[in-house]
């Protein structure tokens, strides 16, 4: 046995930080409540915690998982070896004058449009209404609507990444439909600058319509929205649905009967009974229409 001079030994592996967990549930923290826990798990309440840990975990080159509020993540049931860097305590939102705010990642999309966009009138509410998850997953997802998204409304980001803090100003070639370039896989987005203008519309109305046409073609469940990106010209939810393959189960999963792109977790799914389904769509459609879909869930593996 090894021997210290009777002082309990310690794990000099551990993170030093009082906002770490080991072993930490992930499922709980996603939409899907699906996936095993993680090895670490930090929850920093600051931009400096938050680098803190960052640093830590790339000095030892543990992989980094980001996550948000989880709602476009399909996560492995082993769970997630290395560290999982949560954003959600990063919340805060500062008025900047003109329709400009700096907000954390943490905040969630729906607060930014029910406390920024909603009270003021600006415009663009059809584009975020409606989308669960934190800011700073809106902006690696590029996440939006056919009436516009996110990046269309961020000035500038702000990263942390192995090299250190860095601003990045946005600029349309930098986002296209849910996907980014500006924010690499391990990085992580800390903050954004936003920009918004008064709309000449009543926003109010706006949103009320489209909550409303959420309410009416989108199942209730835990699930990740639309698993499959639109192909261009397409709609991943209706070739799924020419396929038949509404109401096919795996296990615990189903694709909805409501919207043929939602894989539902209807009954404690498993990682592989919704991986299964997203198999069987994709071959179902590339057999009968020679489309490949691509997946906008992140899926994740150990
Ligand atoms: C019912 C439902 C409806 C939905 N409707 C829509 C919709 O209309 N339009 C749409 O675009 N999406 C939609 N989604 C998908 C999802 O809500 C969005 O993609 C959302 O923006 C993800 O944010 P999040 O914080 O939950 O990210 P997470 O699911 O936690 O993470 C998603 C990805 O972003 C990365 N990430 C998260 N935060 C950060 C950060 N701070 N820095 C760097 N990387 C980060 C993660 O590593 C992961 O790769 C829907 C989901 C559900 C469940």
């Amino acid at each position: 046995m090894p021997q210290n001079n009777g002082e309990p030994l310690m794990d000099t592996s551990s993170p030093p930080f009082d906002f770490v967990r080991e072993q930490y549930p992930l499922a709980p923290h996603t939409l899907y409540r699906i996936g095993g826990p993680a090895r670490w798990a930090f929850l920093p309440r600051t931009a400096n915690e938050a680098k803190a840990a960052y640093t830590w975990m790339v000095d030892r080159e543990m992989p980094v998982l980001i996550l948000g509020g989880g709602s476009n993540m399909l996560i492995d049931d082993r769970g997630f070896p290395g560290g999982v860097l949560f954003t959600t305590r990063l919340r805060g939102v500062e008025t900047l004058g003109a329709g400009r705010y700096r907000s954390g990642a943490g905040v969630p999309l729906a607060d930014i449009v029910s406390s920024v966009m909603l009270p003021n009138n600006y415009a663009g509410v059809g584009a975020l209404t409606g989308i669960p998850g934190t800011l700073g997953g809106a902006l690696y997802m590029n996440a939006g609507t056919i009436n516009g998204s996110i990046c269309q409304f961020t000035e500038a980001v702000t990263l942390l990444t192995p090299e250190g803090v860095k601003t990045v100003p946005m600029e349309p070639a930098l986002y296209r439909y849910r996907s980014q370039l500006f924010c690499g896989k391990h990085e992580v987005i800390l903050d954004a600058q936003l920009t918004f203008s008064v709309s000449d519309k009543d926003e109010v109305a706006v949103y009320n319509h489209y909550i409303q046409r959420r309410r009416e073609t989108q199942p209730q469940g835990w699930c990740c929205g639309s698993v499959f990106k639109n192909p261009p010209d397409n709609h991943a939810g209706r070739l799924i649905e020419t396929c038949g393959l509404k109401g096919t189960r795996r296990g615990g999963a189903v694709i909805s009967e409501k919207h043929a792109n939602f894989i539902m977790n209807e009954d404690n799914a498993s990682f592989e009974d919704v991986l299964g389904l997203i198999q069987l769509v994709k071959d179902t459609v590339y057999a009968r229409f020679g489309i490949r879909l691509e997946e906008e869930v992140r899926i994740i593996r150990p």
